[in-house]
Order: structure tokens, then C-alpha cells, then sequence
């Protein structure tokens, strides 16, 4: 079957050499390698602009295994230990989840070896880091033998428009001018809606010749035109449905994961229901059409049981109550604002709140945070790589359980899908004055997401939200806020062990904000080797496709350490292609 088959348009809407899906922390260095390397590039985008989660991340980057910045600091790090530490079996978090166990080797391999090359490339097109040593700032199995955290921020004003204001902005903005110096093209609005290959959809073989697109423009609710990219240099416009485009070397999937589409996520976690939103949302979704696009060709899923494991980021608390996209504060300057709907609370004192279940129960320590965040610099000293007893670690059943408490007592669960159901902070009016909250919109959401009532019985009542199964009765909140004030007096959680509580709930109005966690990470996709290119069932390559980051598989790490480097070894690799 050739490119003038029926499963490919003899004159495409569009064409390029290199095509890729996706233009967050795998799409952007792919597309700068590409360009470098003398191929023609297109970016395909659903979102009106570039970024993905990338942008909207908190910019640190774990990169190490010798980088410039490492030297300066007198940090030792090389390709081989960043190698062992990343496949070392015998790390194991407080509640027994080993970080590196499910990891590829062949991925690790290469991730090592490109590591401290990617970070001086990042350098090179024009990313700052902070001038700080690497820490271990915000890592997640990171490695026990060496400080690899980067970190990159955000300036007001200083030609990095950002769609919330985080530090990730200074990523993205940099890396995109780049690509646009080098002559990247950029089609945003558009979402790949199919990969292309030899052999059409009953049987899909030999080489990937492309994708189709559908026009996706984000427009805000009360506007009448769709929202406009910040820079435009580059730009194709187009506004038709449809579009096929060819890739002459090769297609490459940069999508960012699976987390945002509940069936797929739900293969591997049968507990995250609709209930539970994803990090990221709603500037962008991951929302798994990059795997099933794949699979759909042949490809194969790798590395799954990286998805369950209960550590790291997979699965966070919420930074901000009484909004629905509650993983950090929205600012109101925001363009999707009007998405967002309310900035939501952070919260400064967690003595300030108790947590409840959809039926008005605690169920938590309140100061305790997400899971445990995954091995990182010396988190097992002394640290022996390889070694047995280095799994050896105090089962710690308080430390940083809230998703597993939350949806494990999963009460008033309703069939078909037995949802752990909403969590809600309970506070009053004088926690409301000690965080200095406005309890108002735009910093709250009053429709579903945040209530007020004189009583604890009326603001039971009053909670009401999609996926609150049941009511929550007026008894069960009196009782356990009367229980809670209880060990306030005696200065003893006997339930949860909180330490030392604080301050008592008794002054109207009271509050319920939401305060359901979140999924946060990819971190099962499609299989790829070390050169990026996707494989299928059969353990074959499958010709001119390539994929990395979040939408790849075999690699239990958090964040853009994985995705710049497999961008960048995808994007030399497909414009390698013939
Ligand atoms: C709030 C937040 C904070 C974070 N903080 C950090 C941090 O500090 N450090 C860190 O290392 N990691 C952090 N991360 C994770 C990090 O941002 C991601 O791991 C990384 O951006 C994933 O890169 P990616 O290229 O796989 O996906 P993304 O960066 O999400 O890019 C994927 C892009 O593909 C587009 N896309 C998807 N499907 C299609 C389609 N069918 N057609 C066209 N386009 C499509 C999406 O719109 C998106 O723009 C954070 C994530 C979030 C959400």
C-alpha cells in the first residue's frame, strides 16, 4: 500500500518531514532536534497554544548524569550511576512501592545517556535555570546518589506569557521561540484524531505515513471568537474540519499521557472515577488519543505496572480548596479563566480544616501531604546500590496516605461505579479570618464546589455536586465535628493521630469546600526502545512512528526529565529517518 492509497489522500491538506503530535516538554525539543538536523517540521496542537502541562508545571527539571551545572557545583554524577540508580530494584518507599523495579532498562539506558547532553541542549535554546546547585527540590525518583533537580522560573512581563503564571513558562516560551527561529511550523486547534499507516485500519502495516486532524479552536464561554496563540510566527491557519497531513520520515507522538480519559485510567486504577480531575486540566488534557491512536496502528502498551504503583505523583492532594481544578491556585488574569471558573484557597495551616468523605467522616491526618515522593538524593543513607537490605525501610502507615484513606473507606459508594466520592474541608469563620481568605467568586465556586451555612446540619443539606452519591447527613457532620473539637481540648487526635490540633470548628458561617485529590501522571504508555520508536505486540518496531514522555511507557519517573530527553532522542532519530 503506497501514500496514494485509499487510506492515504494522494494530495494531503499538508505535509513535513517530521510530524509531531504535542507540544509540551516531548514536542518542542523533539521539533528543535528535528529542525537542527535539517528536516522540515510540523507541530500539531489541539490547545490554542503551546505548552501542554509543560507550561503550567512548577519548571523543575531532573537532568543530571554530569551536566555543566552539576561540575560547577562539585556535584559528581555520570551516565552509569544515573543508570544504576534508576534501575536499582532494592528502593522501596514507607509503604512498600518500589520506585525502579518496573522501570525498562533499555529506556533507563538511554535516558542516561542523554541526560546531561539534554540539559546543555535546553541550555543552548535558550531555557535559564535557576543559579542555584541542583537540588532535590520537587523530585520524584530522582535517584539516590546525586542532586538532579533543575529549575527553571517564570518573570512577569519578561516576554513569557504564560496561562497561569508558573514557573514551567520558562521552559516552554524559550524552547518555542527556538523552534520558530528554526523554522518549525505550528498547526494549534488541531487534534490528531488518527496515525495513518501502511495496510489502512483492518491491517495495519509497514511504514506510518501521517495523521488526521480535526479543527478543535478553544473558545472561552460568553465569547464569540476562539482564543489566539501568543506568538504566531509560524503559524499555519487553516479552519477546515478535517485535515490529513503526511510525514515524510516520521510521525511522533508527543501527546502527554492517559490520565484525563477515566476509561482508559481506569484499566489500570478501577477507583478514579469522573470524580477525580488531572492536574493540568483545564488548559490541557491528557486524554490518551495519542495511545489509542498507536494501538490503534499495532502498538503496544509497555511498563503498566508502573501505573498503580502508589508513590511519587501519581495521584496528589489538592493546593487549593472550593474549585473544581484544584491542584494549585488559578490566577484571574488567566485567558481560560473563564473555564476555571474560581482561583480556588490555598491553604497556609491545615490545622485551619478537617477533611471529610462524602458522608461527613474524617478519614486523615490533615497535615499530611500526598504520598511519598519517590526516592531521591540520599533519602536511604547509608545507601549501598543494590543492595537488599537497602528495602529495609519502617512501614509508616500515617505518612502521606490521604488518597488511600480517602478512597479506601469509600463510604456511601453508589453502583455501577462505587466512587470513593467527593472530599470536602470543613472550616468556619474564624479559620476563614486567620488564612485571610475571600470566601467569595472568583476565588470560590458556589455552584457545586463551595457552600456556606449558619449551621453544620444546613450546610450538610446544602452540599450538593455530580458526584456526591449520597447526601451528607446533618448528624454525621455535627458528630464529627463535635469529636473533632473534642481532641482539640484534650489536644490528642485519637483518631488520626494529627498532632496536637489546634483550633476548634464552632464559629458560623461554616464552610465546605471541595477538596477531592487529583491524578497527576502518565506513567504507562506505549512501548518504545531506546531510540524512541514505538513497538508493537510482537516486540517489532513499527516503522516511522516514534513517541515520548508521559504518552510512553516502561519509565516510573515523574516529569519533564524523561520527556525533554526522549523528545530530543525521538526528534534526532525521526529526522534520521530516510
Ligand atoms: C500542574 C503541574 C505541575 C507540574 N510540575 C512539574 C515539575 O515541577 N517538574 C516536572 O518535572 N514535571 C512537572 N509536571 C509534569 C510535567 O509537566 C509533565 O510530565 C510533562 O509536561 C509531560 O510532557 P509531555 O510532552 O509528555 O506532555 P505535555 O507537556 O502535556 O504536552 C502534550 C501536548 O500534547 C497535546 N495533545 C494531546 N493530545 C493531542 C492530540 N490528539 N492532537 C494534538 N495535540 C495533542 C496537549 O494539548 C499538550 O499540549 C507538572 C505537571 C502539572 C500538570
Amino acid at each position: 500500500m503506497t501514500p496514494e492509497s485509499a487510506e492515504f489522500p494522494r494530495e494531503p491538506d499538508l505535509s513535513a518531514d517530521v510530524v509531531i503530535i504535542g507540544s509540551g516538554a516531548t514536542g518542542l525539543p523533539a521539533a528543535i532536534v528535528a529542525a537542527d538536523a535539517g528536516a522540515s517540521v510540523l507541530v500539531v496542537e489541539t490547545n490554542y497554544d503551546v505548552g501542554g502541562h509543560a507550561i503550567i508545571s512548577g519548571g523543575n527539571v531532573p537532568l543530571g548524569g554530569g551536566t555543566s551545572a552539576q561540575r560547577k557545583y562539585g556535584i559528581e554524577d555520570s551516565p552509569d550511576t544515573v543508570f544504576a540508580d534508576l534501575t536499582d530494584w532494592s528502593v522501596v518507599q514507607v509503604n512498600g512501592f518500589p520506585d525502579y523495579r518496573y522501570s525498562d532498562r533499555a529506556v533507563i539506558r538511554a535516558f542516561a545517556d542523554h541526560c546531561a547532553e539534554t540539559y546543555e541542549f535546553l541550555v543552548a535554546n535558550g531555557v535559564k535555570f535557576k543559579e542555584i546547585p541542583p537540588d532535590s527540590q520537587g523530585a520524584h525518583s530522582t535517584g539516590n546518589s546525586a542532586h538532579r533537580e533543575n529549575h527553571t522560573y517564570w518573570e512577569h512581563g519578561a516576554g513569557l506569557a504564560s496561562p497561569n503564571g508558573r514557573p514551567g513558562t520558562g521552559l516552554v516560551r524559550p524552547l518555542e521561540l527556538s523552534a520558530r527561529e528554526k523554522g518549525v511550523k505550528f498547526l494549534l486547534n488541531y487534534k490528531m484524531s488518527g496515525i495513518i499507516r501502511e495496510g489502512g485500519p483492518g491491517q495495519p502495516s509497514g511504514r506510518v505515513l501521517g495523521i488526521a486532524a480535526e479543527y478543535t479552536p478553544t473558545v472561552m464561554p460568553g465569547a464569540t471568537a476562539p482564543l489566539l496563540s501568543y506568538r504566531s510566527e509560524g503559524n499555519i491557519d487553516r479552519t477546515e474540519a478535517k485535515l490529513t497531513i503526511r510525514a515524510h520520515k516520521a510521525v511522533i507522538v508527543a501527546t502527554g499521557g492517559s490520565t484525563s480519559n477515566i476509561n482508559f485510567r481506569r484499566m489500570f486504577d478501577p477507583r478514579l472515577t469522573e470524580v477525580y480531575q488531572v492536574a493540568g486540566e483545564p488548559y490541557s488534557y491528557q486524554d490518551a488519543s495519542g495511545e489509542l491512536a498507536a494501538m490503534a496502528v499495532g502498538a503496544s502498551l509497555w511498563g503498566l505496572a508502573n501505573q498503580i504503583l502508589e508513590n511519587g505523583d501519581n495521584i496528589r492532594v489538592q493546593r487549593a480548596l472550593g474549585t473544581r481544578w484544584n491542584y494549585f491556585p488559578w490566577k484571574l488574569e488567566s485567558p481560560i479563566f473563564p473555564l476555571v471558573r474560581a482561583a480556588g484557597l490555598a491553604v497556609k495551616d491545615w490545622h485551619d480544616l478537617i477533611l471529610v468523605n462524602q458522608v461527613g467522616e474524617r478519614f486523615y491526618d490533615e497535615t499530611q501531604g500526598d504520598y511519598p515522593e519517590g526516592n531521591k538524593h540520599k533519602d536511604i543513607d547509608p545507601y549501598t546500590p543494590g543492595d537488599h537490605r537497602n528495602t529495609h525501610v519502617e512501614y509508616d502507615p500515617h505518612h502521606s496516605n490521604f488518597f488511600n484513606a480517602a478512597v479506601a473507606m469509600n463510604a456511601g459508594s453508589k453502583a455501577p461505579d462505587y466512587s470513593g466520592g467527593p472530599v470536602w474541608a470543613i472550616f468556619d469563620s474564624a479559620a476563614v479570618e486567620r488564612e485571610g481568605w475571600k470566601v467569595t467568586p472568583p476565588y470560590v465556586d458556589p455552584e457545586g464546589y463551595f457552600f456556606t451555612a449558619d449551621t453544620l446540619a444546613e450546610l450538610a443539606a446544602a452540599i450538593e455536586n455530580p458526584w456526591q452519591a449520597v447526601p451528607m447527613t446533618g448528624t454525621a457532620l455535627e458528630e464529627t465535628v463535635r469529636r473533632y473539637n473534642g481532641f482539640v481540648d484534650s489536644g490528642t487526635d485519637e483518631d488520626f493521630g494529627k498532632p496536637s490540633p489546634k483550633y476548634k470548628i464552632e464559629k458560623p458561617p461554616f464552610h465546605a469546600a471541595w477538596g477531592t485529590p487529583l491524578v497527576h501522571d502518565s506513567r504507562a504508555g506505549l512501548r518504545i526502545n531506546e531510540k524512541c520508536q514505538v513497538l508493537d505486540m510482537n516486540g517489532q518496531v513499527i516503522p516511522g512512528l516514534y513517541c515520548g514522555g508521559e504518552s510512553a511507557g516502561g519509565f516510573n519517573q515523574h516529569g519533564m526529565g524523561r520527556c525533554t530527553v526522549q523528545g530530543l532522542i525521538a526528534g534526532r532519530e525521526a529526522a534520521a529517518e530516510r
